[in-house]
């Protein structure tokens, strides 16, 4: 089954984005959307949800209405062991293009956000 409600959590205290995994050709994706495989057409029991790390390289991040108040910085992030997703970057461009990064989750105005930073290490 998939589970739509809630894309991310903790799990074993480690941050994680809930996405799709296909049963039939392990294709993966996020957002987890249940009309079926993109690759084969599989869908109802044949998808699962997937957990997958936030740990990834970027693949391209662009500043949304910079030098204002409601600036910020939208990236396609690989992750490490899943699909591309799109993802609020903490920082903002110019960033080097297959920079490592590592998603957290956040309170900004009393919601829980996933935003991700460039891993400095
Ligand atoms: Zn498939």
């Amino acid at each position: 089954m998939v589970d739509t409600v809630q894309p991310f959590r903790l799990e074993n205290g480690e941050p994680v984005i809930i996405g799709t995994e296909c049963g039939a050709c392990q294709h993966t994706w996020f957002p987890a959307v249940t009309l079926g495989c993109e690759r084969c057409g599989t869908h109802g029991e044949g998808l699962n949800s997937r957990a997958f790390a936030m740990k990834g390289h970027l693949l391209s991040a662009a500043d949304v209405l910079p030098g204002t108040e409601k600036g910020f910085s939208l990236a396609t992030i690989e992750l490490e062991n899943g699909p591309a997703i799109r993802a609020i970057l903490a920082e903002s461009a110019p960033l080097k293009i297959g920079a490592s990064v590592l998603g957290r989750i956040e309170t900004v105005d009393d919601k829980s956000v996933v935003r991700f930073y460039v891993n400095a290490d």
